[in-house]
């Protein structure tokens, strides 16, 4: 049977793909799933501390409120559990293809079909949707000798819980979002914590707190009231616009916040200034929390500042040719973003792999659309991921546009794709708009692409992005039926 759409992913972006296309009245999709359970970065990421620095009522879908949220940034288990009720609510487990890796997807020109290979077998569709995440696939560091370690190594995103750290000497490789929520929750457990720090983040107040009783039963009584917080949160973020985008030179007031915090929390000036970023805030993720700096005052933990040379067997040893000896190493590295391999899966009507387009070297069409890759669609394509707000409301935005464009070629028994023409204007625009912004002050980040070109962040308002991707404009594609 050709299936109407495939979904590739369950996480926030597939299980929201598929609760619009029933609303719409599209039949016959699937969702392929390659784990055995929904989530996508949600299920994977478990490691102590793993919590969302976006608050809860905002990082939600709109039309599934979750009154009960129990603090206002919610930790990972909550989360799944919200996406686990979406899922039931929904009625969706019945649409998903568990356990099903989707390693090949190609456009047949003989049959206009999608044509997707799986490790459980073969299946076509009409349309695609990639819903597969921006943060899935763990970056392991590319350290000379990584292999020659005798201990475990683990990534922040594959977290061994049946490892042990109880009086380990343990070291953390990196000081991003994932390490600062790890490092101040096993640094009590672990004889000694080496974290090694290549650049500092800015590290702003954590303002989150546990959702009193009378505010969850408020909730549930008067939506409205949490839509109204929702909104309140949701223009509170989008006035960060005019720093990050407009002129970065604002946010010079809020490094001194940033530094303040520190300074309130670490009280060696030389740590202090070796914790200090020497580039815009703003220009790589702003990082928020009160645990991260004080749990360098611990007399078992040490930030250690030199460069990596290389691992060996014992330990990590540093330029300054010292041996850190350790037990067990965690990778708090990142993910492939832009270069994400996703890209490599997918063949447009030319065989050419959608990764070229993803990173940034061929035109996209709203961060959703690829001229010569026809009924086909990406959610968190690229510039459409945040540095101020949540993630959800861009993919919300990208379901109006997906679901419109996919209802007129199923009706049609249409191939649409965007003109070479439409893609090439905007992503012209929107890359002339990315020097001026904070991310182009000069700093390395995952938001840049090997070419140091800005190919993920989205440099706008995120309302202008709703705007932009309200209605499907006919005019702007190539439609043959
Ligand atoms: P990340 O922000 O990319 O941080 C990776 C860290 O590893 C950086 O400090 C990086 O240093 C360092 N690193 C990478 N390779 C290295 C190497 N070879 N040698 C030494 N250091 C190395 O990754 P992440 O912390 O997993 O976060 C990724 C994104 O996930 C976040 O930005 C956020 O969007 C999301 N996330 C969100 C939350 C949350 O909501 N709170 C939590 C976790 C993740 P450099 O800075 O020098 O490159």
């Amino acid at each position: 049977m050709v299936l109407n759409v495939a979904v590739i992913g369950s996480g926030f972006g597939g299980l929201g793909t598929a609760i619009r296309l029933k609303a719409a009245g599209v039949g016959n999709f699937a969702l392929f799933e390659r784990a055995d359970d929904i989530g996508g970065t949600w299920r994977d990421n478990t490691y102590p501390g793993c919590r969302c620095d976006v608050s809860s009522n905002l990082y939600s879908f709109s039309f599934a409120p979750n009154p009960r949220w129990s603090n206002t940034y919610s930790y990972q288990p909550e989360i799944l559990a919200y996406l686990h009720d979406v899922a039931t609510t929904h009625n969706l487990r019945g649409l998903i293809k568990f356990n099903h890796d989707v390693t090949d997807i190609s456009f047949d020109v003989s049959t206009n079909l999608w044509h997707l290979t799986t490790s459980e077998g073969e299946f076509q569709a009409r349309t695609v949707v990639i819903a597969a995440g921006g943060l899935a696939e763990p970056r392991m560091p590319d350290i000379e000798g990584i292999g020659t370690f005798t201990g475990p190594i683990m990534h922040t995103a594959k977290w061994d819980h049946s490892l042990d750290l109880t009086g380990k000497r343990v070291g953390v490789i990196g000081t991003g979002a994932s390490a600062i929520q790890v490092v101040p929750q096993i640094a009590p457990i672990v004889g000694s914590l080496a974290v090694f720090q290549r650049t500092p983040s800015w590290v702003m107040p954590h303002l989150g707190h546990d959702v009193r009783r009378r505010s969850m039963r408020l909730f549930k009584t008067l939506p409205l009231a949490q839509r109204l917080v929702r909104a309140l949160g949701y223009w509170q973020r989008e006035l960060l616009v005019l720093g990050f985008v407009k002129n970065p030179q604002r946010m010079t007031k809020g490094e001194q916040m940033s530094r303040d915090h520190l300074a309130r929390q670490i009280e060696d000036p030389n740590l202090r200034e070796r914790l200090t970023p020497s580039y815009r805030l703003g220009c790589k993720r702003v990082l928020i929390s009160n645990d991260y700096y004080p749990a360098f005052n611990r007399d078992n933990v040490t930030l250690i500042t030199d460069a990596i040379e290389r691992i060996e067997p014992h330990g990590i040893r540093t330029k300054d040719d010292t041996l850190h000896e350790l037990d067990v190493i965690i990778a708090a590295t990142g993910f492939y973003v832009t270069d994400n391999p996703i890209g490599q899966k997918v063949h447009g009507v030319n065989g050419e792999q959608l990764g070229e387009a993803f990173r940034g070297e061929a035109a996209n069409y709203k961060g959703t659309m690829f001229p010569n890759f026809p009924n086909f669609f990406m959610l968190g394509g690229p510039n459409t991921a945040l540095g101020h707000s949540s993630i959800i409301f861009m993919h919300e935005s990208q379901l109006h546009y997906i679901v419109k464009a996919i209802k007129f070629a199923l009706l049609r028994g249409a191939r649409i794709e965007p003109s070479a023409q439409a893609a090439q204007k905007w992503t012209k625009e929107l890359q002339e708009k990315l020097p001026g912004t904070v991310w182009g002050t000069g700093c390395a980040s995952w938001y840049l692409n090997e070419q140091g070109k800005n190919t993920t962040i989205w440099p706008d308002f995120t309302f202008k992005f709703r705007q932009e991707t309200k209605l499907f404009d006919e005019s702007d594609h190539e439609i043959t039926v």
